[in-house]
């Protein structure tokens, strides 16, 4: 059985060297919700404009707070229901997808990831205050790079260039060897996070397996025992690989295998969330790696996936192929 899925757009602010006058992206609509529209012209004629309605549409001043408590508080009851949860960050390099998911160092600008584990153990404290309820937190943290399998525990100098395998248990996906390390407290989420986000950075020039090309996945496992009973759900955010198209600005040999295997798990992830959102009966979620080991919408889930988007004129056609794709999973 399936759960719910929220599709929403986030735009980034200006950055250094972009100037107001290439914005191209409009948050619109004045419901008493917020923005739900994104209107953006068309490339071929200018004095058109496409647009895209989405659950919620964010514009550039939109605070890292507001997109926690708006899109992903609300999901850490039904992970403590036994409900997974799993949030994406979809868009172009360079529109804020590791922004909205890790977020600066500073109190304010730390990310959903960072956030939603603060919550998971203020809820977690409180369970065990109050009652029986014991809580516990396991992480994973792994890329999928050309469709292989790297721990980012592991130093990227000792990863097995063929990736870790993956294998089916008790109708489960599991990847074999991947670490999963306990994380009694916050603390020890942040410190196990942050050493394997260097992994993902360094990988970039030691095994030319840049960050922006592989999808970054972080696997929190909630374990709840209360007597005998043990209930389980995890949640997932995934900083997707950069969508954008690269027959038009690149046609290196690598880069295109890169877009190949990019393509067909984003392709394949969108058909997964739009079954997810039309409550069909059959997902797809065993055509991609990705999907198969996120088992996508196999337990209730509920869905969050992030668009991120730049204002400007320069990422137009990306820009629009984003939307596109985003609408597709509606
Ligand atoms: P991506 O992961 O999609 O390639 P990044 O998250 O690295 O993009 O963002 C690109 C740049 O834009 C970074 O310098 C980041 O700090 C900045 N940025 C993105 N979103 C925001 C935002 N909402 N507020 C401030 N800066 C942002
Ligand atoms: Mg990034």
């Amino acid at each position: 059985m399936s759960g719910s899925v929220r599709v929403i757009a986030r735009v980034r602010p200006l950055l250094k060297g972009e100037i107001e006058k290439d914005v191209i992206v409009e948050a619109a609509g004045d419901s008493a919700d917020g923005k739900t529209i994104v209107r953006i012209p068309n490339p071929k004629k200018e004095s058109e404009s496409f647009s895209f309605q989405f659950n919620s549409v964010y514009p550039s001043g939109a605070s890292q707070q507001t997109i926690f408590d708006n899109e992903v508080a609300p999901t850490v009851k039904h992970l403590f229901k036994g409900f997974d949860v799993t949030l994406f960050a979809y868009g172009v390099t360079g529109t804020g997808k590791t922004h909205t998911m890790r977020g600066g160092k500073s109190l304010q600008e730390r990310g959903v990831i960072p956030r939603l584990l603060s919550n998971i153990y203020r809820k977690a404290r409180k369970l065990e205050k109050d009652g029986e309820t014991q809580v516990e937190v396991t992480m994973s943290y792994y890329e999928i790079y050309n469709d292989r399998v790297y721990d980012l525990f592991e130093p990227p100098e000792q990863r097995t260039p063929a990736g870790l395998p993956i294998r089916d248990n008790n109708g489960k996906t599991v990847v074999v060897g991947l670490t999963e390390r306990p994380c009694t407290t916050l603390k020890d989420f942040e410190l196990s996070y942050e050493q394997a986000n260097a992994h993902r950075s360094t990988s970039a020039t030691k095994l030319n397996a840049h960050s922006s090309r592989s999808h970054a996945i972080l696997r929190v496992k909630v374990a709840q025992t209360t007597g005998d009973e043990t209930r389980i759900s995890t949640a997932s955010a995934i900083d997707l690989a950069g969508s954008e198209d690269n027959r038009r600005t690149d046609n290196n040999k690598d880069r295109l295998v890169e877009s190949a295997s990019i393509n067909k798990s984003l392709f394949v992830l969108a058909q997964c969330v739009e079954a997810i959102s039309k409550k069909q009966a059959r997902i797809p979620y065993r055509e991609s790696k990705m999907t198969r080991i996120l088992s996508l919408g196999q337990n209730n889930g509920y869905t969050v996936m992030i668009l991120n988007l730049a204002p400007v004129r320069s990422y137009h056609l990306d820009t629009l192929s984003s939307l596109n794709f985003a609408n597709r999973t509606k």
